[in-house]
């Protein structure tokens, strides 16, 4: 056993967030698993979420705002697997990158073209949720 391995941190994420609030979502990072693990259906796309029931529901609702369609959010599996072959492998990893969500963080078990596209749309959906509170305030009687 070769115990000397100069600048490789023990067991912290790259490119984690510095310090995850929410400890729902702490744990589920830590160990992802068969129960931590859900599902979020969004068009036609089927993404793995690893973090706490609270935190996912907070990031489908938001990546929904970007779409008509309605996002739903399982706890197993879909009953047509997952379709892209690359996320369906993703979800098998234990590196992943991990976005915060209000006080959490959830790791998305995706292959990295979708993984850019659920982000975007959580990125886009935050942006739609700040103007849509704008313009209902600047409509105030
Ligand atoms: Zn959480
Ligand atoms: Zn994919």
């Amino acid at each position: 056993m070769d115990a000397v391995d100069f600048g490789d941190p023990p067991a912290a994420p790259a490119d984690g967030p510095q310090s995850v609030r929410c400890t729902a979502c702490d744990a589920a990072l830590r160990s992802p698993g068969r129960d931590t693990v859900s599902f979020l259906l969004i068009d036609h796309l089927t993404i793995p979420l690893v973090g706490c029931p609270d935190h996912i529901e907070q990031f489908g609702t938001v990546c929904g705002l970007t779409t008509e369609e309605s996002t739903t959010i399982l706890k197993h599996r879909p009953a047509g697997g997952i379709q892209c072959p690359g996320c369906r492998r993703a979800s098998h990893r234990h590196r992943h990158p991990v976005v915060a969500v209000g006080a959490g963080a959830i790791g998305v078990l995706a292959c990295p073209a979708h993984q850019d596209d659920v982000v975007g749309r959580y990125r886009a959906g935050l942006r739609t949720r700040h103007h849509l509170t704008e313009s209902i305030a600047s409509h105030r009687p």
